[in-house]
């Protein structure tokens, strides 16, 4: 099981306050910051989906 530390979306702490705007919209688009560092990633919308890059963990896909 992967625990999120930030919020892949807004990238604040995903143990505080609340993110549920932040998974709905999740559904439709793709992540913004890495949920491992809060870095901001690279994200490639891409005909399967998306994939998002984070220059400390790699590649991420949809
Ligand atoms: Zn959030
Ligand atoms: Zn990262």
């Amino acid at each position: 099981m992967t625990v999120l530390v930030y919020c892949d979306r807004c990238g604040e702490p995903a143990a505080e306050g609340d993110h549920s705007a932040c998974a709905t919209a999740r559904v439709l688009e793709p992540p913004r910051f890495c949920p491992d560092c809060r870095r901001r990633m690279k994200v490639q919308v891409v005909p399967a989906g998306w994939t998002a890059t984070c220059v400390e963990h790699g590649v991420r896909h949809s």
